[in-house]
């Protein structure tokens, strides 16, 4: 099936209102398996109007119209697409039966004559009943193509689409179903090139990488008849994808943390956290915070964070985290030594499991004579002590510390998971 929407509206051409209804309509179809082969905006005239839904009736097989069902003069969907079909406006019972009510239940409205036009429908369709305003929507085929008249506003187009709309269109059909793998540790054009062999040969279930700041995410998608059907096509997919190695010789499976196009690397850190029973501090210099604050979004953080350190100068570093000021200064506050020391004595002095200690150059000046973007992490835990160096040249400063703060938590994934 190729569909096609138009929303109507003059506000969506001066940039009055973004055309909200227009990314909900397509994310729906799209779950429903139906493809979205284009989306128009066009205002409220009668003859571009036409010229639209003539366009759409040529090149699609179902024309999907949002906007323009109310009761001012300007308000021309259903008279404009009647008149391209050749029909006539008719009443819908149902609507007028709620318009009645409408009106009853506010003596102080006048009921106008283009109040009643809310309630008609172009006539051979079927009604898509409002429960929220007084527009009837309507579905109606002619010619083989499918006709899907809205309302406008969202909060009475969106549960008229969830209602009424999808499981009409949904009956016997298949269904797009996705899985999103999220991976941390790998950029996208190093994955990208690994699974060339899957994106290239892609047909069912597709692949599609999808770059965010510090992270990478793949969907797999597949048309199927139920989730379980789904299910096992995607399962064999990602096991596969699972087991391919990296350039460095690394199994995907070691970079991927998690699912869900919401789930992040602080809450898989935080769920793993809580699951293990174990707690974390953090001592932050150029990330100032962040980290702890991210930990500080999830509810019963304090099940696994009871406090950390901000020790953004040299001095603070010494005073709050008692580490000799002269060590500092000859090794340097954005070295391993001084990220591994920040660690080791957050961790002391809270009596946490984990200890992070974050220091670097967020930029875009550098320091100490080390480039903007040098990030040093240490890591304490019972048995260990070490640091990881980070080269972020070429960021932003907020890119630099939010994939420094990023780069923390996996350390803490990758010491859980080892046990
Ligand atoms: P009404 O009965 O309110 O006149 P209508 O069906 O005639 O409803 P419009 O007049 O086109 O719809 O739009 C009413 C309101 O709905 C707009 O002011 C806007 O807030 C919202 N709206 C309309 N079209 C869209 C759209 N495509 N995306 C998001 N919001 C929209």
């Amino acid at each position: 099936m190729r569909a096609e929407i138009i929303a109507v509206g003059t506000e969506l051409l001066t940039g009055q209102i973004v055309n909200t209804n227009a990314q909900f309509l397509s994310e729906k179809f799209a779950e429903l398996g139906i493809d979205v082969f284009f989306q128009t905006a066009v205002g409220d005239n009668e003859k571009r109007l036409l010229s639209v839904i003539d366009i759409a009736s040529r090149r699609s097989n179902l024309v999907v119209l949002c906007g323009g069902l109310g009761p001012t003069e300007d308000d021309l969907t259903k008279q404009t697409l009647a008149k391209y079909l050749g029909r006539d406006l008719v009443f819908d019972g149902q609507a007028v039966q709620r318009l009645d009510a409408f009106f009853a239940e506010r003596p102080q409205h006048t009921r106008t004559p283009n109040n009643e036009r809310q309630a008609q429908l172009i006539a051979g369709s079927s009604p898509l009943q409002n429960n929220n305003g007084l527009a009837v929507g309507g579905v109606l085929e002619q010619n083989g193509v499918t006709y899907v008249v809205l309302p406008g506003p969202p909060s009475e187009l969106k549960p008229m689409v969830l209602e009424q709309l999808v499981p009409l269109l949904g009956q016997g059909k298949q269904r797009l179903y996705s899985r999103v793998l999220r991976f941390f540790g790998i950029g996208e054009s190093q994955l990208v090139t690994v699974l060339a062999d899957f994106i290239e040969e892609q047909t069912d279930p597709t692949v599609a990488p999808y770059a965010k700041i510090g992270e990478v995410t793949l969907r797999l998608s597949t048309k199927a008849p139920s989730q379980k059907d789904a299910d096992l096509k995607l399962d064999r997919l990602e096991k596969k994808i699972l087991a391919v190695k990296t350039l460095d010789g690394l199994r995907l499976s070691d970079l991927h943390y998690g699912y869900g196009d919401d789930n992040s690397l602080a809450q898989t850190v935080f769920e793993l956290l809580k699951k293990n029973k174990k707690t974390v501090t953090a001592a932050e210099s150029l990330t100032a915070g962040l980290f702890q604050s991210s930990l500080a979004e999830f509810s019963g953080a304090s099940q696994v964070f009871s406090g950390g350190f901000i020790t953004y100068s040299i001095e603070e570093k010494a005073k709050m985290l008692k580490i000799p000021l002269a060590d500092l200064r000859a090794n340097g506050v954005v070295s391993s030594f001084t990220a591994e020391r920040m660690a080791a004595q957050a961790r002391l002095l809270t009596g946490a499991d984990f200890g992070i200690g974050l220091t670097g150059v967020a930029g875009p000046e550098e320091l100490e004579k080390q480039p903007a973007g040098t990030v040093f992490i240490g890591l304490s835990s019972k048995d260990r002590l070490y640091s990881i160096k980070l080269s972020l040249g070429g960021r932003s400063r907020s890119d630099v510390r939010y994939i420094a703060a990023l780069s923390a938590f996996n350390l803490i994934r990758q010491a859980l998971l080892k046990g």
